[in-house]
């Protein structure tokens, strides 16, 4: 018989339940046993679910209050010497996470935060130190399979193993080679295996995701002689999980190790998924992450069932089935997304709804489906035959404007200098002009009254005036700060990527399609189903109210398609290089409607441009490729007057300057304070050509930066970078600010500009 599991389950709570008790016990308004009660009620939930689905084994383990690494980490008494006075674990857990102000004579900075990967979800980075001790502390794996045990719970503990662990680490003082930690971080794996074993655990998974980047020998070297050391001191049997890429190629080193079972994307490995079958030993178990973890589309099963099948007859009771990750990076349960129409809701599958799908597949394969689940399939054969002909998916206007896309559509009329020229003749601005990114506060009236409008106690009409009356408030702050180029602060969107997801066609926004990025903080991703255009203008009535209050130019503000695309659940029948062209074929006639309204200065974001990068270097030039692309369609369609900003922020440039040079905005604005405008050095050293904003000012602390600091950041750049081609902003928009430190902020950056300008 094939056995059917699951990876991980999402933590948060199908209605972000466990975002609600955290935040009210860091406010102080929940006390921890009450913030405990919830977490073991979200688990339980989740565990009856599981094995509701009909999953033979269940993972534990997977639940963290912030963050699984993190929890690992101080497991292991990997604690940073500044967070390791106290003597809560819960409490350390979270200073750890969130830092700590002035205890014991000083802040501790919380751990450095990171993507997971090429997920959106961030894990926080341990610190090692040459001289590290590990020690096993209480462990919250342990606390949870007691738990689940004593609920009946097909347990199969999960843990992260030790070279990810490893390698997602970071060297806290020194660099040093942190393979040399390896045999004492072994040790206090061997002891907590140990204790696994003494609950009786047979299957146990430990995951190493490393395995999908392009990892040196000498780790998969440590990797095989780890897991020899851990499965001679395990009774039980251990699954090696690999997620989010393919490992065909490292089948031999993997083969060397004793583990009883491997466990593979077969979604992001769809293409590798035989030559595995056939290296993989048979009389070892394969789990073949079959159902997409990292996507919201129910599955085809009929096809899956019939590619499963030969596989099947092969390893008979060794062929596992499970979704292709941990499905922390889905939403939970799309049944209960009431505002969708039900045809689209039927083309959706969440987390519950993916583990019905994994158990249909396996009782399938196994031979004994029953009633319910020859209804799934039919109704997934339903869904597949629906969308392929849909005229809310296949959009032919869409296709036909794709095709007729030619490669002059990219590119600007004219090189930068000469348009550089022709916009200094228009605009009028000064040397180093000073702007911002973009959002303004979004303060606590902002957000009730759009509540009030979403839940249809505010009219249309009167929302819109209400947001008006913002705009005018922050133009005339702006004005009175003299900025040089003003934007409208952006009140009426309630997130960069959703605004849009709501105005686009082929796009749809859920209420619950929530999922974690870090701790208690959640996104929505908007999901894109259909052939993607844009119905009507989507900011254009904002940005000329704004340009309408003031005679300084107001830069328009959008977000890329390359960020909208990367920030969403993405349709999977078409390639996502094609979703791209059609986003920034909508963004372009948005552009396109700015400019013929008069707004001058034209900003489109792409923060996530960066992020989206491929795990392996492999697949790292044919995405750029097309990303570059697409941000050239949506931008470069204007005259040469109009200046194209945009932004990026918190991202490395080395290895994607030649890229971000493509794109050819007129300026682009970066972080660069918290770096000490080191940022700024692949800029230099690649002779960057057109203009950068520097990112004077952190806006994710409130303390206000001095004028000096500022200006000596300026100073520095304009050693290395041409005056002419420097603008001053903060590193990222201001929405999560108050007003008062905002303005002092833009206040000091502004009299920052002028003292570089106009030395004393
Ligand atoms: N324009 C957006 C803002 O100012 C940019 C946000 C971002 O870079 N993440 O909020
Ligand atoms: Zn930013």
């Amino acid at each position: 018989m094939a056995l059917s599991h699951n990876l991980g389950f999402p933590r948060v709570g199908a209605k972000r339940e466990l975002k609600r008790a955290l935040e009210a016990y860091w406010r102080g308004e929940q006390s921890k046993q009450t913030l405990e009660q919830t977490g073991s009620q979200l688990r339980q939930l989740q565990w009856q679910w599981q094995q509701q689905a009909g999953l033979d084994l269940v993972p534990v383990g997977d639940f963290a209050w912030y963050d699984h690494i993190a929890q690992l980490s101080q497991t292991f008494g990997v604690v940073p010497s500044r967070h390791q006075h106290h003597d809560d674990q819960l409490t350390q857990l979270f200073a750890m996470a969130r830092g700590a102000s002035a205890c014991c004579g000083g802040n501790a900075d919380a751990l450095e935060m990171t993507k997971w990967f090429d997920t959106n979800y961030h894990y926080l980075v341990p610190e090692l130190d040459q001289q590290q001790v590990f020690q096993l502390a209480e462990s919250p794996l342990l606390a949870q399979v007691d738990e689940a045990q004593s609920q009946g719970v097909p347990v199969k503990p999960v843990l992260v193993g030790p070279i990810s662990f490893l390698w997602l680490s970071k060297c806290a003082n020194n660099e040093f080679d942190k393979l040399t930690l390896l045999p004492a971080l072994l040790k206090v794996y061997q002891q907590l295996l140990t204790q696994l074993a003494q609950r009786g655990c047979d299957w146990i998974q430990i995951d190493e995701p490393v395995l999908s980047l392009d990892l040196p020998s000498e780790w998969l070297a440590a990797l095989v002689s780890s897991y020899q050391a851990l499965t001679e001191h395990y009774a039980g049997r251990i699954l090696l999980a690999n997620y989010f890429g393919k490992v065909a190629d490292k089948l031999e080193w993997l083969g060397q190790t004793q583990v009883a079972g491997l466990h593979i994307d077969a979604v992001r490995g769809a293409d590798e998924l035989r030559a595995v079958a056939i290296g993989w030993p048979a009389e070892r178990v394969l789990s073949v992450g079959i159902i997409d973890g990292r996507n919201v589309w129910r599955a085809d099963l009929s096809r899956l069932l019939a590619q499963l099948k030969p596989l099947h007859e092969q390893r008979g009771d060794n062929l596992w089935l499970a979704p292709s990750c941990s499905l922390l990076h889905v939403p939970v349960d799309c049944d209960v997304e009431t505002s969708l129409d039900d045809e689209l809701r039927g083309w959706l599958a969440f987390a519950r709804q993916k583990l019905s799908e994994v158990a249909a597949l396996t009782r399938a394969l196994n031979g004994c489906q029953s009633f319910t689940d020859r209804a799934l399939f039919t109704d997934s054969d339903q869904v597949q035959h629906q969308r392929s002909v849909s005229s809310r998916v296949i959009d032919l206007s869409v296709r036909q404007r794709t095709h007729s896309v030619l490669p002059e559509h990219l590119q600007r009329r004219s090189q930068f200098s000469a348009r550089q020229a022709q916009q200094a003749d228009s605009l009028g601005l000064p040397t180093l002009p000073t702007t911002t990114i973009g959002s303004f506060p979004q303060t606590a009236s902002i957000r009730k009254q759009r509540a009030a409008f979403k839940a249809g106690e505010l009219s249309q009409h009167d929302y819109d005036l209400f947001i008006e009356s913002e705009i005018t408030d922050v133009v005339r702050r702006q004005q009175a700060l003299d900025l040089d180029v003003l934007v409208h602060g952006e009140p009426e969107r309630n997130d960069m990527v959703e605004y849009f997801g709501e105005q686009l066609k082929g796009v749809a926004v859920t209420q619950f399609g929530w999922v974690q990025s870090y701790g208690s903080r959640c996104v929505k991703p908007p999901l894109i189903y259909g052939d993607v255009s844009r119905p009507d203008a989507m900011t254009v009535r904002w940005s000329s109210y704004a340009q309408s209050l003031t005679d300084k130019p107001v830069k328009g503000m959008l977000t890329g398609p390359v960020t909208l695309l990367n920030w969403s659940f993405v349709r999977s029948d078409i390639a996502r290089s094609d979703v791209a062209q059609q986003l920034a074929l909508a963004v372009r006639d948005e552009v396109s409607d700015l400019e013929h309204a008069g707004i001058q200065i034209i900003q489109i974001d792409e923060p996530a441009l960066r992020e989206g990068l491929p795990l392996t270097n492999a697949d790292r030039d044919a995405y750029l490729q097309w990303a570059v692309d697409a941000f050239c369609l949506s931008a470069n369609g204007v005259a040469d007057t109009t200046q194209i900003h945009t932004h990026m922020c918190y991202c490395e440039f080395d290895d994607v300057i030649e890229a971000i040079a493509k794109l050819d905005a007129d300026v682009i604005s970066i972080e660069a304070s918290r770096s000490s405008m080191t940022l700024l050095d692949s800029f230099t050293e690649f002779k960057y050509p057109n203009a950068i904003g520097l990112g004077l000012y952190d806006i994710h602390s409130p303390n206000v930066p001095d004028v000096e600091t500022m200006a000596d950041h300026l100073n520095t750049a304009k050693q290395t970078f041409p005056l002419e081609q420097i603008w001053v902003n903060p590193d990222c928009g201001l929405k999560t600010r108050d007003w008062p430190e905002t303005e002092a902020a833009l206040a000091n950056m502004v009299a920052a500009a002028k003292a570089v300008r106009q030395p004393l």
